[in-house]
């Protein structure tokens, strides 16, 4: 049995966290109200993340999008970078996050948004300790030339902290191979590169790995139901950045019944897998939830959770120093002893 202080106690990498999906909802609506937007309802910050009434993934992408097109300054961005990585992040003894950034929403051009972003990463590290770099999200629902402008602009604003491009939005409107171009120009100017699978058939992974040279994948539970990729993926020892509450919402990873049954199958199957939150206030949840909802639905001790954590580590793009920090800090903890602990009370 996973406590919920055990739960948040447990050292954490987050690999699969959207900014956008992390605002808080009384920030949600602030900022919205501010800029004058309006949101379906005109809900309050009880009632703006209803998970419930999201009836498909297209509903769920119009609230993040208005979340985004609320955002008018650098310090717009500086603000739900903090709080995303302190009320969704230390708070939860994030150590260390990779933050998926898509900028399309917001009208505020991306040099601008990248500072305020870059601001709040450091304003939340000097608070908490909690380190983090940027992922450029592009949005597949939009053109293949969109996406190479945007990675036009990431190559030609580089800043240290971008350290890779990441495929959203949904796989049945963006299928993976048109963007091949565009994660070929990424990989030649040293950028990583990660993509969601979350309901496209299992050969979409193949094309991520082969075509878009994907060295992570975002979700990708279907790979279960083909026992030749799944066995290449580990044999491979592919990263999987699996977010059980957001996606048994979305019945990807089994069907809606908090099973989380095809987790399970994929540690079974000797996939690398991540635990992670996604968008946790629109779904309800937070990081520790989501190490507490996989650890009781599945059975796992605190060791296989501590696995998440490590697996994450090794595939995080970090350099291997760094990596190597983190693994001698993950090998030293125990449970009980986290110095935030009554802190966050
Ligand atoms: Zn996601």
């Amino acid at each position: 049995m996973i406590t919920r202080a055990l739960a948040r106690d447990i050292p954490k990498v987050s690999l699969h966290c959207h900014l956008l999906g992390s605002v808080p909802a009384a920030t949600a609506v602030e900022l919205a109200a501010r800029a004058g937007v309006l949101f379906p309802g005109d809900p309050s910050a009880a009632t703006v993340y209803d998970s419930t009434a999201y009836a498909d993934l297209g509903e769920f992408m119009s609230i993040y999008d208005l979340i985004g097109t609320s955002l008018h300054t650098r310090d717009d961005y500086r603000r739900i970078t903090y709080e995303s990585l302190t009320d969704f992040g230390a708070h939860h003894n994030v150590w260390y996050r990779e933050i998926s950034v898509t900028p399309q929403p917001s009208q505020l051009p991306y040099p601008s948004a990248l500072a305020g972003i870059v601001d709040g990463m450091r304003d939340a590290r000097t608070d908490t300790g909690i380190d983090s770099r940027i992922i450029v999200a592009i949005n597949r629902e939009h053109t293949v030339g969109e996406a190479f402008s945007l990675v036009e602009e990431v190559v030609e604003h580089r800043v240290d902290e971008v350290v890779g491009i990441g495929l959203d939005y949904q796989e049945i409107l963006g299928p993976p191979a048109p963007f091949s171009p565009v994660f070929a120009f990424a990989k030649r100017a040293g950028l990583h590169r990660t993509a969601h699978s979350e309901s496209g058939p299992p050969a979409h992974v193949v094309t991520l790995l082969d075509e878009l040279h994907c060295t992570r994948i975002d979700h990708g539970y279907h790979v279960v139901s083909d026992e030749r990729i799944t066995r290449r993926c580990a044999e491979e020892q592919l990263p999987f950045t699996c977010t059980p509450v957001s996606s048994d919402i979305g019945r990807y990873s089994g069907s809606g019944d908090g099973s989380h049954r095809r987790i399970r199958q994929m540690v079974d199957a000797g996939l690398r897998v991540c635990i992670d939150s996604d968008d946790p206030p629109m779904f309800g949840t937070d990081p520790s939830n989501d190490y507490y909802a996989v650890g009781n639905a599945l059975g796992y001790e605190v060791a296989q959770l501590v696995a998440f954590t490590a697996n994450a580590i090794d595939s995080c793009w970090l350099d291997a120093s760094d990596k190597a920090a983190l693994r001698t800090r993950l090998a030293s903890w125990t449970p009980g002893a986290a110095e935030h602990h009554d802190e966050w009370k």
